[in-house]
């Protein structure tokens, strides 16, 4: 029986605490960046193993923070991967440098070490990476590349919240790392992310997240503040209110049980999926904690008589809600003219794009809708399957 209701494709899991925290901060007095933000910041810190954090108002302000820390120049080239959301390459474009794209690997979807060296030359600056989808890239053979060429890794750790490599926290490899708390993240403050580096990066960015301006108001605004500010860099406004903070306190306190709940369904869809001749699932290689962000489900299009879009378009038919992560980059109108790329120039990216849907995979999600996922895909492989 298919569903009655639609099951969209994603909704977050925001509670009473997390509520009844909003409005203690809204009643409060204080509402933007103050003590909430810091203590968020802390209790990030402390979760990932890190020195410090420094929260902002997206992932997106995060990258472009940490490159603009790594002084990347206009003409510089920053390495990253084309199957990614596009904020990973705008940020290159921010500072008019180049983003210079390294094809995936089938398996993982991450970044392919084997094909960065060749792609390094004296402009690269950076190399950005992506664990996608929460599954960590191959972290010894990138930091060896970076270490050889001493070049410093930004991870993009907006799928990363939750997950590990070789038991080390994914966010912990890099120079600079930047989670995201978007609405549809592991963890979300709605809009929001959080930027990990060193203590002397850290307050570097500090400054430049707020005008450039060498305190934080709230401490010029209290009691034994000052007045006196100075603004050594025409700086961004990228600071997280604690609004945003008070959401992110109680979702960082239930980290365990969402991805818990997360790697329970995924591990749902693998057992029903996994011997489907007309599917491939997510792979998880070994010494690797999958965050699951995304559950990405191929087809194996040679068997089947429809494409991926008609194959989401039955899905939505039946109610279930879908995405895609990710259409690559290098397609996009901005970079195909830019750079004048063709849709081969990154061939696996190119393929598993045409074949790859996300399915819903969040902690809200009940077992009735797990299974009526599993049974709307089967419904409709069995009808546009050829044996
Ligand atoms: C969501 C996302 C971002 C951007 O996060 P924001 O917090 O919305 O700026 C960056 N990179 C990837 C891979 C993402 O999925």
């Amino acid at each position: 029986m298919p569903r009655t209701t639609f099951l969209s494709y994603f909704q977050p899991s925001i509670g009473e605490d997390e509520i009844n925290e909003v409005i203690d901060t809204l009643k409060s007095g204080w509402v933007t960046t103050g003590e909430k933000s810091h203590i968020f910041e802390r209790n990030f810190a402390d979760y990932l193993g890190v020195d410090c954090a420094l929260a902002l108002n997206s992932c997106t302000a995060a990258l472009h923070l940490a490159l603009l820390l790594l002084n990347i120049k206009p003409g510089d080239e920053v390495i990253t991967t084309p199957f990614t959301f596009v904020a990973t390459s705008n940020v290159i474009e921010y500072l008019h440098a180049r983003p210079v794209f390294v094809d995936i690997e089938r398996d993982t979807l991450n970044i392919d070490p084997n094909k960065i060296e060749e792609k390094i030359t004296n402009k690269t600056k950076a190399i950005l990476i992506v664990h996608y989808g929460g599954h960590a890239c191959e972290m010894n053979a990138i930091m060896d590349i970076a270490n050889k060429y001493s070049i410093p890794v930004v991870e993009d750790a907006a799928h990363g919240m939750g997950g590990s490599y070789h038991n080390k926290k994914l966010g912990r490899f890099g120079t600079f790392s930047a989670f995201s708390f978007y609405a549809n993240k592991n963890i979300t403050t709605i809009e929001g992310g959080m930027l990990i580096g060193n203590k002397e990066l850290i307050n570097k960015a500090r400054i430049m997240s707020l005008h450039g301006i060498d305190r934080d108001a709230w401490k010029r605004y209290r009691q034994d503040g000052s007045w006196f500010y100075e603004v050594i860099y025409p700086g961004l406004k990228y600071n997280m209110t604690d609004v945003s903070a008070s959401i992110g306190l109680h979702q960082l306190k239930k980290i365990n049980s969402l991805q818990g709940k997360r790697s329970r369904i995924a591990n749902s869809y693998n057992a029903a999926f996994k011997n489907n001749p007309f599917l491939e699932v997510p792979c998880q290689k070994s010494k690797i904690d999958h965050a699951w962000f995304n559950y990405p489900l191929r087809l194996n299009l040679e068997r089947l008589k429809i494409s991926k879009a008609e194959f989401i378009n039955e899905l939505t038919k039946l109610n279930i809600g879908t995405s895609v992560h990710f259409i690559p980059v290098h397609l996009h109108p901005y970079y195909k003219n830019k750079y004048g790329y063709v849709p081969n120039d990154f061939p696996v990216a190119y393929k598993e794009y045409q074949r790859v849907l996300s399915i819903p995979l969040y902690p809200a999600m009940l077992d009735s809708d797990v299974e009526d996922v599993i049974e709307s895909i089967c419904l409709i492989l069995n009808k546009v399957g050829e044996k």
